[in-house]
């Protein structure tokens, strides 16, 4: 018996070709995860334990860091997020160390000071902020970090930077600007006699942006089948003659729990700002805007399928419902299936349809998805 009423289907088979598909633009071994966010959303632990055994995964914080140990994960995490000095003080040094496979990263003095004093050095990547205007040390600051670190050289295991617009422009004069400032900071720490992997790329520079590779790359929403922008797809087609096959791996799907009839003039939901003008049918569904239904997208054509049809959402968006108009299906009743993401019949939803009623990008969608709701693998016949 069915107790969740909502639940997200993951593709672990279209993840997979994701993963290969990437690996032959990038190489193996230079496709490194990023399973921050719950997965964008998809699930880290039915993510961690789909892929092949990687060497590499990334996430933000440590904690996300200590999941994917507790699925089983062997390889090294690199926590790209910024961290407190208070990690490497007092408790953090008590309670046990940090798994030597769990990197962190460091972008500023304040954590780099903490981290040279610490007894106990958990390996290190020095981030540089090279025009993302974010995280990172100054590249200016470049023979600073290098004098600091000098006395723990072998504990240093990674430089790293980020790009501010791989994906949404035609000039690659942004990105260029940016690998240029990261090649100069790589030259002062290798000058330095430090040994280390060099890595700038999310998805967008590395599918776009060859030079950009370096010794690894940081693959999030691409792996989970979506292009950082329409823009991003078509500048990889004009630039290669084939274009890799990138499917979306998830499908969000809940149950109809009731199905009405309403007269003509009836408004539906808060704020009187829908009245039907004419007898409709209408059905309610368990999701709101708590699973992550972007509330935002009231009152634009927003639509779910049933039984292969699209059903739009009438009125607001509630915190766990939503009304749908299924006046012109035959036969519909509690308990069949509606798709909020993915593929019913001939119809596709795709998330980024939602993120545009939503105004926002996919990778907003998809995060926000409840992680109380049941993640399961779709069954292949
Ligand atoms: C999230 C993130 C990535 C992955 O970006 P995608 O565009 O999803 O591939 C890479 N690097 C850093 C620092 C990130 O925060």
């Amino acid at each position: 018996m069915r107790t969740h009423k909502t639940w997200v289907e993951i593709d672990t088979r279209a993840l997979l070709n994701n993963y290969d598909a990437l690996c032959a633009v990038l190489g193996k071994e230079r496709v490194a995860p990023v399973l921050k966010a719950n997965a964008y959303g998809h699930g880290d632990e039915i993510v961690c334990q789909a892929l092949p055994a990687v060497a590499r995964l990334c996430v933000q914080d440590v904690w996300e860091a200590e999941r994917l140990l507790s699925y089983g994960y062997r390889g090294i995490v690199l926590v790209m997020g910024g961290q407190l000095p208070s990690l490497l003080q007092g408790g953090f040094q008590d309670k046990g160390n940090l798994p030597a496979n769990i990197e962190l990263t460091a972008g500023d003095f304040q954590f780099l000071q903490a981290w040279c004093q610490a007894k106990y050095k958990p390996k290190l990547h020095l981030k540089f902020d090279t025009g993302m205007g974010r995280q990172g040390f100054s590249p200016d600051d470049a023979p600073r970090v290098a004098a600091a670190v000098a006395p723990f050289k072998s504990h240093i295991v990674g430089v790293s930077s980020h790009f501010a617009d791989a994906g949404d422009t035609f000039s690659p004069k942004y990105p260029t600007y940016q690998m240029e400032r990261f090649a100069a900071v790589c030259r002062v720490m290798r000058d330095a006699g430090l040994v280390f992997q060099q890595h700038h790329a999310a998805s967008a520079a590395a599918l776009l942006l060859p030079s950009s590779r370096h010794d690894f790359c940081r693959i999030g929403i691409s792996l989970y089948g979506f292009w950082t922008t329409a823009t991003a797809k078509t500048m990889y087609a004009k630039q290669n003659k084939t274009v890799p096959t990138l499917k979306p791996i998830l499908s969000w799907r809940a149950v109809l729990i009731a199905v009405r009839q309403l007269p003509a003039g009836s408004y539906i939901g808060y704020g009187c700002n829908y009245c039907t003008t004419r007898a409709t049918k209408i059905a309610i569904l368990p999701v709101g805007y708590f699973d992550g239904y972007p509330r935002q997208a009231s009152g634009s054509y927003a639509y779910v399928l049933v039984r292969g049809k699209r059903c739009p959402i009438l009125g607001v968006v509630c915190m766990n419902m939503l009304v749908i108009d299924v006046a012109h299906l035959e036969g519909v009743q509690v308990g069949d299936i509606a798709t909020l993401i993915g593929t019913d019949g001939e119809e596709c939803l795709a998330a980024e349809q939602l993120a545009a009623w939503a105004n926002t990008i996919s990778y907003d969608i998809t995060t926000r998805l409840h992680p109380s709701m049941p993640r399961q693998i779709v069954k292949h016949l």
